[in-house]
Parts: structure tokens; C-alpha cells; sequence
């Protein structure tokens, strides 16, 4: 039986920051376009329930994947939403870039159960239009928090990011590979008609697994590097 209900409360629209996922013991791997700029970049726009569960996989035949209408998405989605996952080693014979099968795995895993809202075309649409809307990077600078491998008030940058956007965002960590918290995620809530600048209060903030400071990692240019 196929499931036609897509019904969700609100988006998760998720950004990450490069050099937390390079630093890892894991590491990355820059895509076929190569490195990304030293900025936060798209990782998703995840349809969510307010009780914080989320649908997944709402994949159907009408809803499938389709590279085609990714043409006149790709220049603006290669610089902002760059895969920095080392593609796996199992054998395949896709002959997709690496930005691409993020950008599918995406649209099957979450795109889709906000298909009764968002088409693919307008779902990366929508959310690269997300990006251009709020430069979490400088609101951050802003405010003297800078990608140069110290260590943060999570306090503070969400107060950074509250008096600059109006809402409170959700900081997701992990840990680079000497074991430190590192700012991994920034969240933003986006509210479930997708009209412009529908950016809301979150419903509920997504898990927060981090302590009270974090790192923010350098990555790339050292611009952000105090050398005086
Ligand atoms: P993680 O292990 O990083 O918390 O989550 C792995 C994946 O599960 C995410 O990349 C995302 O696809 C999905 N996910 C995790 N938490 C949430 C959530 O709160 N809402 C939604 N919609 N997806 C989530
Ligand atoms: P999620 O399921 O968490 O929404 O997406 C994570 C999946 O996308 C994983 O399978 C991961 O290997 C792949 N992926 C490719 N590039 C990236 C990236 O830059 N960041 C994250 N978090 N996942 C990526």
C-alpha cells in the first residue's frame, strides 16, 4: 500500500559547517567542483513534526528523482551545497557527481514527504533562496565568533544568531579527532507553506548534544585567524 500522506508541520533547514566535518577522524573529501568556500553550506530542508518525528522516504513513481531538473539549479547549488562525505567504496556504477547524490539522497530521504508543497524543482529552489536570505557566517563575525579553532559560548552564538534573525536556532555538535565539541550545525526553522522569508519560531529545537563552549574550526583561507 502506498502511503499518500505527506503531511509535516514545519522544515528543518539545516546548514554545516565545512571544516567540522573535515577535521573529524572520519574527514572529507572535497566534491569533483572542489573545495567549497570557507562559508556554511546547505546540508538540508528536512519536512519535521512538532512533536520533533519526522517522515522519511515518502518516495512514489511521480516523485522520483529526476537529474534533469537540477540544470539551471546546479551552478548556484555546487557553491552552496557541497558534499564533503568521502563517497563510499563500494562499487557503483552511477556515474553521478558527488554533489549530485547528496543533493538525490536529500530529495528521496526528506524532498520527498514535502512533495505535496515543494516540487524538486522548487524544493532546491526554495532552499538555496533560504541560504541567500540569512548569512549565518557573518552574523556570526559580527559578533567576534570566528572559524579560528578556539572555543565559544554556545550562549552566545545563538544569542548572535537570535538578535540578528529574530529566532532562536538549534547548534548540533560533534567532535573533531582529538575528541573536542566542535560546531557542527546550524538550525533554522522554516515554516511548512514555503512562502519567502517564512523563517518561524521552531515548534521544537532539534536534539542538542552540545556542551556549554565549542570549537569552530578553522577551514580553508586563515582570513578569520587574529594574527596580531
Ligand atoms: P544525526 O545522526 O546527524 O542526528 O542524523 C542523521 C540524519 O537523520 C540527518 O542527516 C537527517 O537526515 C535525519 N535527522 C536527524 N534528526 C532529524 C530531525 O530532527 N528531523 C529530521 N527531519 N531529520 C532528522
Ligand atoms: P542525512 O541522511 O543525514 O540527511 O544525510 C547524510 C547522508 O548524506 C550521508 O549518507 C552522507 O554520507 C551523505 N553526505 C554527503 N555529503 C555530505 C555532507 O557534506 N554532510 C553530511 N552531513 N552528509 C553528507
Amino acid at each position: 500500500k502506498i502511503c499518500v500522506s505527506q503531511d509535516f508541520d514545519f522544515f528543518y533547514f539545516v546548514q554545516q559547517w565545512p571544516g567540522s566535518s573535515c577535521d573529524t577522524k572520519q574527514g572529507c573529501c572535497f566534491p569533483q567542483t572542489g573545495r567549497p568556500a570557507s562559508n556554511f553550506t546547505i546540508h538540508g530542508l528536512w519536512p519535521n513534526y512538532n512533536h520533533g518525528s519526522f517522515p522519511s522516504n515518502c518516495k512514489s513513481v511521480e516523485n522520483a528523482f529526476e537529474e534533469s531538473k537540477m540544470s539551471d539549479i546546479i551552478p548556484r547549488a555546487e557553491a552552496s551545497w557541497a558534499a564533503l562525505s568521502c563517497p563510499s567504496k563500494k562499487k557503483t556504477n552511477s556515474t553521478n557527481s558527488d554533489n549530485m547524490k547528496l543533493w538525490k539522497h536529500e530529495w528521496e530521504k526528506h524532498g520527498t514527504c514535502s512533495y505535496s508543497v515543494l516540487d524538486q524543482h522548487a524544493y532546491f529552489d526554495f532552499t538555496l533562496n533560504l541560504k541567500d536570505h540569512i548569512d549565518l557566517l557573518q552574523i556570526l563575525l559580527n559578533k567576534g565568533i570566528k572559524p579560528d579553532g578556539d572555543k565559544y559560548s554556545v550562549e552566545k552564538i545563538r544569542e548572535a544568531i537570535k538578535e540578528a534573525t529574530g529566532f532562536e536556532a538549534g547548534i548540533r555538535c560533534n567532535t573533531d579527532a582529538s575528541g573536542n565539541s566542535q560546531l557542527n550545525e546550524i538550525v533554522l526553522c522554516v515554516d511548512k507553506s514555503a512562502a519567502s522569508e517564512s523563517f518561524i519560531e521552531c515548534p521544537i529545537l532539534p536534539d542538542a548534544n552540545c556542551p556549554e563552549d565549542v570549537e569552530f574550526p578553522i577551514f580553508g583561507v586563515s582570513q578569520f585567524i587574529d594574527t596580531a
